[in-house]
């Protein structure tokens, strides 16, 4: 006997969960007065007009998402975290020979509302929703568990989350949770995941950072946003001429200053908001071998997407400006509200409006370690398209 509420989809409705998505929205569920009043985030159990079992899942009311489904039958409890932090775990894995990686990617891993970064032993968990707030405790037991980290850490300080109803905090729940190490590519890194941006540090970078790493060697590189150094270290490991590097954010930029000296290079840090830095270098003429602008997301809600994809086609034309004939440039978008055909359509525009030609020889994604749902594709946030410049 469930002792979980069961929400009914209306007749002919939930098209999407019928053909395998985790998701109801709120105009497909029959929402009685008694439903409406559940707890913001309540287990519940989904049923189909026809009587159709989907499982359990979590509600909440006030979002446009209004049910997240766990796509099982079985119960929520510590087993069932275990169960599919194993199968996360398992397929980083496979992949990856060092405990660095995305962990957990919601939906893609089966948990909506939950990302875990890992870097060693210690996991950086995002909770983004009610439903899944309620289960952190059974969460945090599981990680022991399968992980065994010596640091979690709770990042809920995305802005997300107000939506939900939820407060925002950062919490080290176990250890001290001060600086790390991040090893990608064979380049070591620093993150504060208690302070850095989002978890500390950007995995779903790791590919592209390799794949221009591969073309830098005796070129010069431009990197753009740079963070706490993802691109230019990686490019100076792999014998980049010289480097340099934009960041407007002070704390990145002296993290990425002592990651470039662990690893025994010296690249050029320069704190300046990217289009005016941009707009220098062009006035001045400077150009390089390897060019990456990867900004923060200039889409962050529908109604930006105008002005956003303005601020994409100038990055693509100031960016595109400043790197050599017979170059290479990379322009990425974190912004899942914008599609990544428009994105590409907008960094075209803006490198062939200079009368440059370049072709387009890479179009990627984020990393293997932040899977999607194969019924969410418009989860898939990250675009980054690399093109040859002439
Ligand atoms: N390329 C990085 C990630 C970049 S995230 C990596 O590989 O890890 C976006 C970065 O843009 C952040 O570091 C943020 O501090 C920076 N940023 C935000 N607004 C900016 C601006 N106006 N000018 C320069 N940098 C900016």
């Amino acid at each position: 006997m469930s002792v979980h509420p069961t929400l009914k989809l209306k007749p002919r409705e939930g098209r999407r969960v019928r053909a395998g998505a985790p998701w109801v929205f709120a105009n497909e569920l029959v929402l009685d007065a008694k439903t409406k009043a559940l707890e913001p985030g309540t287990l519940i159990k989904l049923e189909g007009d026809d009587g159709r079992k989907f499982g359990f899942g979590y509600f909440n009311a006030k979002s446009l998402i209004a049910v997240r489904l766990f796509e099982t039958e079985e119960a929520i409890g510590r087993n069932f975290f275990a169960a599919r932090l194993r199968r996360a775990l398992e397929l980083r894995e496979s992949l990856y020979d060092r405990p660095f990686y995305r962990l957990v990617h919601a939906e893609g891993d089966g948990l909506p509302g939950l990302t875990i970064d890992r870097m060693g032993s210690t996991c950086v968990c995002q909770v983004t929703t009610a439903g899944m707030e309620a289960l952190t405790p059974m969460l945090l037991d599981a990680l022991d568990e399968v992980v065994a980290p010596e640091t979690v850490i709770l990042r809920n300080d995305t802005p997300s989350r107000a939506l939900e109803g939820l407060d925002s905090f950062v919490n080290a729940v176990k250890g001290e949770g001060g600086r790390v190490t991040v090893e990608e590519n064979g380049a070591r890194y620093f993150a504060e995941p208690l302070s850095g941006q989002k978890t500390g540090w950007y995995y779903d970078q790791r590919d592209n950072r390799a794949f221009l790493a591969k073309l830098a060697r005796g070129r010069t590189v431009l990197d753009a946003c740079c963070y706490t150094g993802g691109f230019a270290i990686a490019c100076a490991k792999a014998g980049a001429a010289n480097v340099t590097a934009v960041d407007s954010s002070a704390p990145a930029l002296a993290l990425a200053e002592e990651a470039a000296s662990a690893n025994g290079f010296r690249p050029r840090f320069i704190k300046a908001d990217v289009f005016e830095e941009l707009e220098r270098m062009v006035a001045r003429g400077d150009k390089f071998d390897i060019v990456v602008a990867d900004p923060p997301p200039f889409v962050k809600s529908r109604k930006d997407l105008e002005a956003g994809a303005r601020a994409y086609r100038k990055l693509a034309r100031l960016s595109a400006s400043v790197t050599k004939p017979g170059g290479f440039l990379l322009l990425a978008s974190c912004s899942h509200n914008i599609p990544m055909e428009r994105f590409a359509q907008e960094c075209a525009i803006g490198i062939l409006r200079l009368g440059r030609s370049a072709t387009l020889i890479r179009e990627a994604g984020a990393g293997s370690d932040h899977p999607a749902h194969p019924m969410l594709p418009e989860t898939a946030y990250l675009k980054a398209l690399v093109y040859a410049v002439s």
